[in-house]
């Protein structure tokens, strides 16, 4: 298998046209020519996940999170990110990205973070496109019993990998749960699509005191805090399992590295 024939099956589940417009999606380095073998699908494109890279002899890494979301004027070696890029290129390890639109993708990164969570049945799109209302950023379905919050929350941090940021509630832990919203990565703006559908409880990452407490003040649903990259975690194995379902003949694997940013609580 060449890289462009990897590129392909990628972009046919992650259209680059669906990513928003200041997102940097697609080939960050590497040759289109190149031969793969070996895929390392991770969350972020960080020095920690270049060593397992490496150590692995992966060919691709594909993350969700942009190296250069912002223009450069330098990949020289001076910085954390062009000693990366000097890493990879000089290994022959290609990297791509999917972020915006794996988000927006149908199955995408909130599907896989719902099912981790337990919910059942259809999902449909907490922010669905005008045109297409099967995709979209976010998630809504349902637990297939009814539960409360305390034990929806524990369940969650059970089925979600291990961070030392944790699960963090807001809400009575007795509330009544069974109708869910999701969003892996940093949920802030879709607060208001939460309300509005009328949701128990809405389970994200990276919200902040002032959002989070006005929400559940005024009588929204209850809200779960995870970490950003555990939340994005689950979207791996579909991305991987999608990808070796695709008819390229290639080897996967899913990063274990626990790249989120906060590494201890106390
Ligand atoms: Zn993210």
């Amino acid at each position: 298998m060449t890289l462009v024939d990897v590129i392909e099956k990628l972009e046919a589940a992650y259209p680059p046209a669906r990513a928003e417009s200041w997102d940097a999606v697609g080939l960050v380095c590497g040759d289109p020519a190149q031969p793969v073998r070996r895929v390392l699908f991770a969350v972020d494109p960080v020095a920690a996940v270049a060593d397992e890279a490496l150590e692995w002899g992966a060919d691709l890494i594909v993350t969700h999170h942009p190296l250069y979301l912002r223009g450069t004027t330098t990949v020289a070696a001076t910085t954390p990110k062009g000693r990366l890029i000097h890493r990879l290129i000089k290994n022959d390890v290609a990297l791509y990205t999917a972020h915006t639109n794996a988000d927006v993708a149908n199955p995408g990164v909130s599907d896989a973070l719902a099912r981790t969570v337990g919910l059942a049945g259809d999902l449909v799109p907490l922010r669905p496109f005008p045109d297409d209302p099967w995709r979209g950023l976010g998630r809504v379905g349902e637990l297939p019993e009814p539960s409360t919050l305390g034990e929806f929350a524990a369940l969650a941090a059970q089925r979600l990998p291990r961070t030392s940021w944790g699960i963090r509630v807001a809400g009575d832990l007795a509330r009544p749960v069974r109708r869910v919203a999701v969003s892996g990565g940093a949920g802030d703006s879709l607060l208001g699509a939460a309300r509005a559908a009328d949701v128990d409880v809405f389970l994200t990452a990276d919200l902040r005191h002032h959002p989070a407490s006005e929400f559940v003040e005024t009588g929204g649903p209850a809200l779960i805090d995870a970490a950003h990259w555990a939340t994005e975690w689950p979207w791996l194995d579909s991305a991987a399992s999608i990808l070796a379902a695709s008819g390229v003949n290639v080897e996967t694997r899913v990063s274990a590295t626990v790249t989120d940013a906060w590494t201890r609580g106390y």
